[in-house]
Parts: structure tokens; C-alpha cells; sequence
């Protein structure tokens, strides 16, 4: 008899699976893209937890995977390998049906360019109610839920007005709209401020929070741009596809007098990144000792090299 199928060790006593209590859960998420000549690892191996209500912003440089994650999350497209699941939803193995459903109820997306989540000729009241009329909702809760959203964003002023007729910010604040018609619990946002100035950036920003703090969404921020880390409580890093480091604020982060406290990104295997600048100041090349201390550890350099 061989050992096939035989249990693992370590199955039996049933840890609870990486994220469990989470409303995002990403799990060496793979994205490749595939094409006659090239082979493009988009996301390679990717870990992210993002729980219920949080908003968190996701940075990286341009090509880093970001909108490749964000498409995966919204479920227009659908990762090449690990686990991806928010609110119980499993992203690599839904039905069609599924699909349709999740992307209509559990997740809002806003797409990279505010204009392309409008439609040319339709008025932001009639962009809204388009969501809530494919989910059959009645239209005396859509003219009630596209009134709410309106004064909650701020574009009440805006409820006849066609895309042309609206500035950047204000494109963004209904589109906006129109991803939590449905009441969502995750908000999905690709460079909600990548085309407006700073000022209108604020507006926008203060619009998400509150979709967070008054409607309850989970908000995740895609951008480059690492200033927003001034805007959100958690600010996540991305590199080449892979999610390496963390930045934690305290209340008040908005205002940016919160001192931030750098985090690291351990993955399932157990590894982490210790950042550069702390290398290079205690000359940790190589090995490192480790320590388990109270309530934390420690991570020293070598005997060869520290001491
Ligand atoms: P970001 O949003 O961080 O700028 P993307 O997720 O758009 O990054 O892209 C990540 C990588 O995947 C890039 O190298 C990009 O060229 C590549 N990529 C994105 N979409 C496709 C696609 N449809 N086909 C092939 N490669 C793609
Ligand atoms: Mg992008």
C-alpha cells in the first residue's frame, strides 16, 4: 500500500484556513497572462486579507499588478491559480450564474477612467437606477436609494446632468454612485483620483470615506500614487505582483498627524521582508538569528557579521 490518501499530518487538528474570518482573502494568487509570444506574470503569488468595513489603498508603480488584482476581486476576470474569496465567494470556481450575481451585489466597481463607468448619454439619475433595474429592485426603492446616494455624495446637483456636463470629480462621485447602488459590501476603486487635481482628489477621497463610514462598505484604493497613504488607514504595497509591506494609522489618519508604524507582509510560508533601511543599519546580510521573546521576535544579525 502506498501513502496516497492518507491524511497530512497536521490536517486533522483543523487550524482554521488562512483568513477565515475575512471579507477579502487573496492566497498566492497567480494571474498570468498568455499570449502567442509572451507569458506576463501579472500577480505572482499575492497575499492580501482585507476584513469587514476596512479601507484600505494599495500602491504600487505602474505595472505592478495592480488593476489585475482589482479585476480579479470584482470578478471581470479570473485569477490562473491560489484562492481568491470575498464573502464566502470563490472567485476561481464560480458559475457563470454566480458570477453575475456577485458582480451585481456583493462587489462595486469603479473602473480606471471615471467616464467609462457612464454612459454618454444617460444622466447620472439614470446611470444609477441602471444597476438596480437588472437586479429587479422596485422603482420606488431605486428613486429612493439613487436620492440617498446622491445627497450622501454629494451630487444631488448633478442628478440630470450627462458626463459631459459634470467636472472630473463629480464623473468620479457618480460613478461612484453607481457601484453602491446594489449596497455592496466591497467597494473596488482603480485610480479614483489618477485624472484630478489635488483638490478635487480630496473630494473624491472624503466621498469614499464616507461610502466606508455611513453605507458600511469595505473601500479598497488602487493607486500609484503612495500620497494616499495620508487618506486610509492601512496602505498595502505591491511589487511585482506580490504584496510587500504594510502601513498602519491610527485614528486620525486622515488628517496625517498619526504616527505611522511599518508592517510587514508575512506569507503562509512564514516569510517576511525586513525592510531595507533596517538591513542595512544593523548590516544583516544573509543569516540572521531568531529569537521568540515575549510577546514578539527577534530578529538579530548574525554573530559573524554583527559582532
Ligand atoms: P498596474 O495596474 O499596477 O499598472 P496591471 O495590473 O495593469 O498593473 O499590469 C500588470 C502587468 O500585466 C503589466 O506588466 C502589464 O503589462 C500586464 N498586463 C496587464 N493586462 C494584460 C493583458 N490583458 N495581456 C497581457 N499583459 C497584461
Ligand atoms: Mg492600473
Amino acid at each position: 500500500m502506498s501513502g496516497r490518501g492518507a491524511e497530512q499530518p497536521g490536517t486533522t487538528d483543523r487550524a482554521p484556513a488562512y483568513g477565515h474570518d475575512a471579507l477579502i482573502v487573496c492566497d498566492n494568487l497567480l494571474r498570468i497572462y498568455q499570449s502567442d509570444l509572451v507569458e506576463v506574470q501579472a500577480l505572482q503569488g499575492l497575499d492580501l486579507l482585507v476584513h469587514k468595513g476596512e479601507m484600505v489603498a494599495i500602491v504600487g508603480a505602474s505595472g505592478s499588478g495592480k488593476s489585475t488584482l482589482l479585476q480579479v476581486l470584482a470578478g471581470v476576470d479570473t485569477a490562473t491559480a491560489g484562492r481568491a474569496r470575498v464573502a464566502g465567494h470563490d472567485l476561481l470556481g464560480m458559475s457563470r450564474s454566480d458570477r453575475v450575481h456577485y458582480r451585481r451585489h456583493v462587489v462595486g466597481f469603479v473602473r480606471q477612467q471615471a467616464a467609462r463607468n457612464l454612459v454618454p448619454y444617460l444622466t447620472a439619475s439614470q446611470v444609477v437606477d441602471l444597476p438596480m433595474s437588472f437586479a429587479g429592485v422596485s422603482r420606488r426603492e431605486r428613486h429612493r436609494r439613487t436620492a440617498e446616494l446622491f445627497e450622501t455624495l454629494g451630487v444631488g446637483h448633478c442628478a440630470q446632468r450627462r458626463p459631459h456636463q459634470m467636472s472630473g470629480g463629480e464623473q468620479q462621485r457618480v460613478a461612484i454612485c453607481v457601484a453602491l447602488a446594489n449596497q455592496p459590501l466591497v467597494l473596488l476603486t482603480d485610480e479614483p483620483t489618477g485624472e484630478l487635481d489635488s483638490e478635487t482628489a480630496q473630494e473624491v477621497f472624503a466621498a469614499l470615506r464616507t461610502a466606508n463610514r455611513e453605507l458600511g462598505a469595505a473601500v479598497v484604493i488602487v493607486t500609484h500614487d503612495a500620497g494616499v497613504t495620508h487618506q486610509v488607514a492601512r496602505t498595502i504595497a505591491i511589487r511585482d505582483g506580490r504584496t510587500s509591506s504594510e502601513v498602519l494609522r491610527g485614528p486620525g489618519a486622515e488628517s496625517g498627524s498619526a504616527i505611522a508604524e511599518e508592517y510587514a507582509v508575512m506569507d503562509r510560508a512564514g516569510r517576511v521582508q525586513v525592510p531595507q533601511e533596517f538591513r542595512q543599519a544593523l548590516a544583516m546580510k544573509d543569516r540572521v538569528r531568531l529569537a521568540l521573546a515575549e510577546g514578539h521576535v527577534e530578529i538579530r544579525p548574525s554573530r559573524d557579521e554583527g559582532e
